[in-house]
């Protein structure tokens, strides 16, 4: 399919779309006032509706073949309207096997974002991704999964638990390396332990962004927030030192939650930072 890849480098970054969020701005974005929406994307202003793909990319780099984030999962999320994802489908497309899966890097351990990791088989979580090592952020992992908060992520019981008890995982702090190209980088705010992947390759800079950002019209005003970030002050300064990052390296730019395939650059045009679709 044209445009569902990017090169950055030596390292190859592939568009894999699990599912689509239509997601009301009431819930995705409460705080934002419609003139915002009027301003920056009046299709959102006039259906009160911010169209979100639920998207995960697959990396080739030198030596590894990587996932980022693996989706709603196969029941999808039907009180969301989030119909059943389509990782494993969409993978094959692109010519890789579950088995070709050398990593797993999860930005964050939200219910978009993990739903292929595992699937459970008369109790037992089995690994979709059979040789691959999972990597979940610390803080994260130690904050979902404590006591008082697991019942609220239960989805995590299969997702991301087990795979750490049956040592296939690493919990990652930031600035965690990987190979020569990838490193993941904290992006706190969204989630506690949120990361966006950075990859490095020749003198060419890419980004997977996690939830950073839902919405191009983030690029342009990082002030509109998002009403799932866990301190949506921390997550806009996060959203603002990265933009800073993207526009500075002239970075090419992979953001799950935009319009498909979600390829872009951050761009400076008369003091404005925008979303530049590629
Ligand atoms: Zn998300």
């Amino acid at each position: 399919m044209a445009g569902s890849s990017m090169r950055v480098g030596d390292v190859e970054i592939i568009a894999v779309q699990d599912s689509h969020f239509p997601c009301p701005t009431n819930v995705g974005f409460p705080s934002v006032a419609k003139e915002t929406w009027e301003q920056l994307a009046p299709d959102v202003a006039a259906t009160g509706v911010a169209q979100l793909t639920i998207g995960c990319f697959a990396v080739r780099a030198p030596g590894m073949t990587v996932v980022v984030d693996t989706g709603i999962g196969p029941a999808g999320a039907p009180g969301f309207g989030i119909g059943p994802g389509r990782l494993p489908d969409a993978l094959k497309e692109a010519g890789i096997a579950p088995e070709d899966v050398d990593a797993v890097l999860i930005t964050h351990l939200h219910i978009d974002h993990v739903g292929w990791n595992a699937r459970l088989e008369n109790g037992v979580a089995i690994p979709t991704f059979p040789r691959a090592r999972y990597y979940f952020g610390r803080r994260d992992y130690e904050f979902f999964t404590a006591a008082d908060q697991i019942e609220g992520s239960a989805f995590l019981k299969v997702q991301a638990v087990p795979l750490v008890e049956q040592g296939r995982a690493e919990l990652y702090d930031a600035e965690t390396r990987l190979g020569g190209t990838i490193t993941l980088i904290a992006t706190p705010g969204h989630t506690p332990g949120h990361a966006t992947v950075g990859i490095a390759s020749g003198d060419e800079h890419g980004f997977i962004l996690g939830d950073v950002a839902h919405h191009p019209a983030q690029v342009g005003n990082p002030g509109i927030r998002a009403g799932f970030d866990a301190d949506g002050e921390e997550a806009q300064r996060s959203r603002e030192a990265l933009w800073e990052r993207l526009t500075s390296l002239g970075a090419k730019v992979a953001a799950g939650h935009f319009p498909p395939p979600g390829f872009g650059r951050v761009v400076l045009t008369e003091g404005r930072r925008l979303w530049q679709a590629l």
